[in-house]
């Protein structure tokens, strides 16, 4: 029989707290970004407010645009270097319209296992991740939307894609 105290001291799982959540292969500027309560996921720059206000699952349009005309990384925020990188689902691979903003390759290889714990919604796919595909290119268009309806968000066409990986999301 147990004492009635032991109760209270049942290991409660852990989650996602030690899956791609290694400081030392985060690059440091992503590393730097505020956590998101979800998973301690860092907060992407394109996830962000001005005011500093964020949600992990809501691209922040003009932050978008920012990332895409000043050439910034959507994660961490810091000035791209070519190749950029895009990391979306198989959809969007397939049609080559991505809607997260162009990476550092380093933060999306990272991206891949932090961010498929958040789940619904991440990274501005719609849906659960089943995949992520990551693709290095030299070049992209941005394309906004053409009116003031229908699908309102901005959409990245890669120009050529020097490679392309897939991997399993969670
Ligand atoms: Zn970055």
């Amino acid at each position: 029989m147990r004492p009635p105290e032991d109760l209270g001291t049942t290991r409660r799982p852990t989650v996602g707290d030690d899956r791609g959540m290694d400081d030392h292969t985060m690059p440091d500027d992503l590393a730097d970004r505020p956590r998101a309560q979800e998973h301690g996921v860092p907060v992407p720059f394109a996830c962000q407010e001005e005011s500093g206000a964020f949600d992990v699952r809501t691209v922040v349009k003009r932050r978008v645009v920012r990332c895409a005309l000043s050439r910034v990384c959507g994660l961490c925020g810091i000035s791209l270097a070519w190749p950029v990188a895009f990391l979306g689902s198989p959809d969007e691979a397939d049609a080559n319209a991505f809607h997260f903003p162009p990476l550092h390759e380093g933060c999306a290889e990272v991206a891949r296992g932090l961010y498929a714990l958040v789940g619904e919604g991440v990274l501005g796919i719609t849906g659960p991740p089943e995949a992520w595909v990551l693709v290095t290119t030299g070049g992209f268009e941005l394309e906004r939307p053409a009116g003031r309806t229908g699908d309102q968000r901005v959409v990245f066409h890669p120009n050529s894609v020097a490679e392309r990986r897939t991997s399993d999301a969670g």
